[in-house]
Formats: C-alpha cells, sequence, structure tokens
C-alpha cells in the first residue's frame, strides 16, 4: 500500500496495524505529509468550522515531587526557582481572563503537596460559583481514583494527563521507578469512567522515542478514544538529565496532528506552546495541520518565566491571554478566527 491509501485507509477505519502506522511514520514524505494535512484541514473545518476554542492557562505552581527526566519543573532540579499561587491569584486569573473571552481555565501544575485534595476542590468549587458558564481543566498528574472523583463532584469537566509514551520501556527510559506506565493509563481509564472529558498526550522526539513506540502511542489514543489529546515536540532543559538531548521535529509533530485529526475526527487538538516555541508560526501551522485549540497564559507575568519546562519557552504577548488581540490577527491571516464559548467535546 503507497502511504497515501494508508492515510486514506486510517481516515475510513480511524485506526491502522502497527506495522502500517510504522511503515507510514518511517517513510512518509513531504507530499505525503501535505495530504494529510489537507485532509485533517478539511475534517477539523467540518466538525469545527473556522472556530478555534480558546482555554485560559493558568500555570498554578511549579512545585513537584516528581522526576520526570525530561522537564525542568522535576524536584531535583535545584535551579528552578519555585513558586505557587493561592487560591485568590488563581481566581483573579479568571477575573482577568473572563472579560478577555475566556469560558475554559485550565489549572495546570506541579505535583505540589500543598495543593491538596480539599484545596483543589475548594479551588474548583470558587471558579465554578463565580463563573458558572466556564469549563475548569485540571492538569496536576497522577491521583488515586477517589482523589480524581472528588475533584470531579467539586465541578471539575476536564482532565489533561499526557501518557507521555505507550510503551513501557520507553516509559521507564523517560521517569523514574516510582511511574509507570501501568499506573498511568489506570489514571487515565479511570478519569474517562468518572465522566472527565479525558486528555492524553505525548511529546514528539522524545528520548528514546522510535517509530514503534509512535505507533503504539497511536494506537493506545485509538484504545482510549479521548476526548482531548496534547501533543507537542520535546525541548531540552539544561538543568535536567536531558539537557543535551536534540528537540524534536517540527515537521514530524504537524504529521502526527494531522494522522491524530484522521484518526479521531472530533477530538479537541491543541496547538501547543512547545509547538509555538520551536518554530515562529509553530501555533499557526499547527491549526492548518488540523488542531482546534489554543491555550494562551493567563498566569501573573511575575511567575509566567519560572514555569520553566523546558529552555526557551516563550511567553510573548502572543502567547498571553492579554495579547489576544494579536492572536486574533495572526489567525485572521491563515482564515480562522477565536470562538468565545466552552468549546466542549461533542460526540461526532
Ligand atoms: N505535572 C502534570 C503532569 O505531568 O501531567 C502537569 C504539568 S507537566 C509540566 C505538563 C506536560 O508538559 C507534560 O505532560 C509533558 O508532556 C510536558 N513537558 C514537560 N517537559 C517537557 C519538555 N522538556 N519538552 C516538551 N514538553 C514537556
Ligand atoms: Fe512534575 Fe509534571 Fe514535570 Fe513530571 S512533567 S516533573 S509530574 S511537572
Amino acid at each position: 500500500m503507497t502511504n497515501k491509501q494508508l492515510i486514506q485507509k486510517l481516515n475510513t477505519r480511524g485506526v491502522l496495524t502497527k506495522d502500517e502506522f510504522v511503515c507510514l511514520l518511517s517513510s512518509y514524505n513531504r507530499t505525503d505529509a501535505e495530504y494529510a494535512q489537507k485532509l485533517a484541514q478539511k475534517i477539523a473545518k467540518a466538525y469545527f468550522g473556522n472556530k478555534i476554542f480558546i482555554r485560559g492557562l493558568i500555570e498554578f505552581t511549579n512545585i513537584c515531587r516528581q522526576n520526570c527526566y525530561y522537564c525542568g519543573l522535576r524536584a531535583e532540579n535545584s535551579k528552578a526557582s519555585r513558586y505557587r499561587l493561592t487560591k485568590d491569584d488563581i481566581l483573579e486569573c479568571c477575573r482577568e481572563g473572563y472579560p478577555l473571552g475566556f469560558r475554559t481555565f485550565v489549572l495546570q501544575g506541579g505535583e505540589d503537596p500543598h495543593f491538596d485534595d480539599e484545596l483543589v476542590c475548594d479551588i474548583v468549587k470558587s471558579i465554578k460559583a463565580e463563573f458558572p458558564d466556564c469549563a475548569v481543566t485540571l492538569s496536576i498528574g497522577e491521583k488515586s481514583r477517589n482523589t480524581y472523583q472528588s475533584f470531579f463532584d467539586a465541578g471539575a469537566d476536564r482532565y489533561l494527563l499526557r501518557h507521555e509514551t505507550a510503551n513501557s520501556e520507553h516509559y521507564s527510559k523517560l521517569h523514574p521507578k516510582t511511574l509507570s506506565l501501568e499506573n498511568r493509563k489506570e489514571c487515565l481509564f479511570n478519569l474517562k469512567k468518572i465522566g472527565f472529558q479525558t486528555g492524553c498526550g505525548f511529546m514528539v522526539g522524545s528520548p528514546h522515542q522510535t517509530v514503534e513506540t509512535l505507533a503504539e502511542d497511536l494506537l493506545f489514543i485509538h484504545e482510549l478514544q479521548p476526548q482531548m489529546v496534547g501533543i507537542g515536540p520535546f525541548l531540552p532543559h539544561k538543568d535536567t538529565p536531558f539537557g543535551r538531548e536534540p528537540a524534536g521535529s517540527f515537521e514530524l509533530t504537524l504529521f502526527l496532528l494531522s494522522l491524530v485529526r484522521i484518526m479521531q475526527k472530533n477530538v479537541l487538538l491543541p496547538s501547543t506552546t512547545a509547538l509555538g516555541t520551536i518554530h515562529p508560526q509553530g501555533r499557526e501551522m499547527g491549526i492548518l495541520a488540523g488542531a482546534n485549540v489554543v491555550m494562551p497564559n493567563l498566569s501573573p507575568v511575575s511567575v509566567r518565566k519560572k514555569y520553566m519546562l523546558y529552555d526557551g519557552k516563550i511567553s510573548s504577548d502572543s502567547e498571553s491571554a492579554q495579547g489576544l488581540e494579536e492572536l486574533k490577527e495572526r489567525f485572521k491571516k491563515i482564515g480562522y478566527e477565536i470562538s468565545v464559548s466552552r468549546g466542549d467535546f461533542r460526540k461526532g
């Protein structure tokens, strides 16, 4: 089968075999990527028109008890300057975002023990009480099923937890022994069962990644059927064990975004900050490859540079919620506009 035929098969069947994915990922060329991009864009337009959903990202703590080898927030990075926002700070961010048009707030952070279940639930309830027409997304790592349930009962709508890699050997090369793929998958299935709109995802070009592990990532996405998928290039952070590893490929990230859109037609797919960091037009090119979500930064300016997952992470005007006008202009140039709505997942 040619690569074009494999892409067409993915479009009609929603999945390929592992061997077919490996074949496609190891031999695709520019023409194949362009074909996938056009198809992905057409699908995204059929489901979402020319609308891009925006999420206000509040990076509320960079304190983390985990030690993922790739991440600048890892506990053992003694050079990171640590901060945590208070509940009032977080509510202030929402108050700033709401009049700008944000109807989803994403609370993301390290696994910070200060934010115990009670405090997280209190923050979620307070946001929902003040902004009843907004969705709250949490992205605060691995928790027990009971804890996830309490977050859901408090009113949280969505949860982002990238699986990072669906190959257990690869997983153990990216994380210390305290973390396992088995538990990560269990968390994701629990989140779905509880009723969260659930997001998984992975970095493209993470150290030790191969076309085989990427094929397994795509198969896992098919198995989980998440409502959201986060994909961005791996970018090194100098004070981590992977500080000297090369960054992931921009082109491959775009191709994978297109493949995910073709597979899971109605999925909520962000054009990530990492994509915007690796290329000046990364956000736009992610949209043109099939993405339909962007997550501008709503964190207070004073802490923005401290949430350094990788070197060079952008926090320029058009990355910030306050620079939304600039972002609107950039999207207008490629024929898209921002939607002021919660932007929930809709069954296809
Ligand atoms: N602590 C939570 C977690 O791990 O799910 C949420 C915050 S964590 C910083 C969010 C995501 O950042 C991770 O899932 C990972 O994929 C991404 N990330 C971390 N380090 C990165 C790097 N060096 N390059 C690109 N993405 C990175
Ligand atoms: Fe902590 Fe998340 Fe970074 Fe891992 S990826 S070190 S859990 S913030």
